[in-house]
């Protein structure tokens, strides 16, 4: 049986009083493992769906995503059930016919972030933000396997937003948390839980919320989410954002089979996931709107991006370049971005520390162009103008483990490989051997 820290198990009981037993009940109960479809890479349906999340689906089992080619391609994204209440929070306050500026302020790895940009109109910008290096890597890592072309990554203290006065229509606020609501998923977070932790928790909850505030449009949304239960980390802190801010709680209509409670103090309202109520782990989302002015930043242009030369761009355009993005030159790197951010995203990246813009489409080296491997896992790649080779599943594994490849044997140049006619990635052809450019930090180390 699950033995909790006692003063969560005594807080738990007092508050969840005749639900107590049916709580612990859940620990029995192996916790869901459940999926996101990438639809933009592949439209399929399951037969589990998630009640609140369009493209969610659970699992019967958990097979090993690692090995999973399709995984790696970007076609879904592992993602507790739960935590996709975001796409009801969003759905329901964002009106998502409007170009959206959109920050997701505590990305990593990008479970949200995903989410957030395949909901969002294509007219739209998110920026996906983690203020740990390392996180903000693998985050960038998952933002390129997802193939959207309009998400920044950046990797930036929540203070470094001030800056953004009321550029944001949406921010979200997934924040590091207490982590209650993983004890069933991850029993390390048993070991990790004190009251004293709860109560750091809740004052960096507050500090970020603070730093972030400033950088919301008037009557823009605030969705502030934790994957914790108890009321210093989620009501307390939206009853202080309330006392110090003018806002508006946004209530939800969720459907009550889905076993969400609704919770409230004062004029807070929250929306509470409970493992015994809910098939999903334990999650806690509040949905605010900004009721006071704010003052919009006035962005400057630089112009410190040049656009690629018209000799670029038309060798280029059959590669990938949907209608309203441009080329931009990074030194030798030709990105893609979005034309109508250009401007801001220039603005954005001397305000904030940037780790990835839009899609790398290739490297320009004398007359030759080198393609990037984000432009491989792009959604609007045009894979017709490649050359293009299906790997097995053995021969994927082996790609994936920047390992050596027998294929394409007499052949020359670069070549798009693809497994279940999904893209992985490049190789180069050497005639005699192959060239594995998956990149080095993304390979599987599993043997
Ligand atoms: N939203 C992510 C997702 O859906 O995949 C999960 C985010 S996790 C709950 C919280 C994140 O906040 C972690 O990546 C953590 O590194 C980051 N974090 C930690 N301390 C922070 C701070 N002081 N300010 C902002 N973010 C912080």
């Amino acid at each position: 049986m699950i033995e909790f820290p006692p003063a969560f198990a005594l807080r738990m009981e007092k508050s969840l009083q005749h639900e107590w037993s049916s709580f612990i009940d859940a620990f029995s109960k192996e916790a869901t493992t459940s999926i996101r479809i990438n639809v933009k890479k592949k439209k399929i349906t399951l037969p589990n769906p998630v009640l609140w999340a369009d493209s969610g689906y659970y699992l019967d089992k958990r097979p090993s995503f690692t090995l999973d080619p399709t995984f790696h391609a970007g076609t879904y994204y592992v993602q507790e059930a739960s935590s996709m209440l975001l796409e009801q929070a969003i759905k329901q306050a964002v009106n998502l016919n409007e170009p959206i500026r959109a920050l997701d302020l505590c990305a990593a790895p990008g479970g949200k972030s995903t989410h957030i940009v395949s909901l969002l109109n294509d007219d739209s910008l998110l920026i996906s933000n983690e203020v740990i290096r390392t996180r903000a890597s693998v985050l960038s890592e998952n933002i390129q396997k997802w193939g959207y072309g309009n998400v920044i990554v950046t990797n930036s203290d929540p203070s470094d937003f001030e800056k953004l006065t009321g550029y944001f229509d949406l921010i979200v606020v997934d924040a590091p948390c207490s982590g209650e609501g993983l004890f069933r998923k991850d029993p390390n977070t048993i070991q990790q839980w004190s009251e004293e932790n709860v109560l750091l928790c809740s004052q960096r909850q507050q500090r970020i919320l603070a730093d972030i505030w400033p950088s919301l449009k008037e009557n823009g949304i605030l969705i502030y989410s934790t994957c914790t239960y108890n009321e210093a980390e989620n009501e307390n802190n939206l009853k202080w954002l309330a006392n110090n801010n003018q806002v508006e709680f946004i209530p939800l209509k969720l459907n009550s089979d889905w076993g969400i409670e609704e919770v409230k103090k004062g004029k807070a309202i929250g929306y509470r996931c409970l493992p015994h109520k809910v098939k999903g782990e334990g999650f806690f989302i509040s949905v605010i709107r900004k009721k006071e002015a704010a003052q919009s930043v006035s962005i400057k242009s630089k112009n410190s991006f040049q656009l690629a030369s018209k000799k670029i761009k038309d060798c280029l355009i059959d590669w990938q370049l949907p209608h309203d993005y441009d080329l931009v030159m990074l030194d030798d790197l030709i990105v893609s971005l979005p034309g109508q951010y250009i401007t801001e995203i220039d603005f954005l990246s001397r305000s904030l520390k940037t780790v990835l813009k839009g899609t790398a489409i290739a490297i320009q080296k004398h007359d030759k162009f080198i393609p990037e491997h984000s432009l491989a896992l792009s959604i609007y790649l045009n894979t017709s103008n490649f050359k293009t080779i299906e790997l097995t599943l053995e021969e994927a594994i082996l790609y994936l483990k920047k390992e050596t490849l027998m294929i394409g044997e007499g052949e020359r140049g670069f070549s798009l490989v693809t497994y279940q006619h999904m893209p992985l990635g490049w190789v180069n052809l050497l005639g005699n051997r192959v060239n594995n450019l998956y990149p080095s930090g993304w390979r599987i180390l599993m043997r």
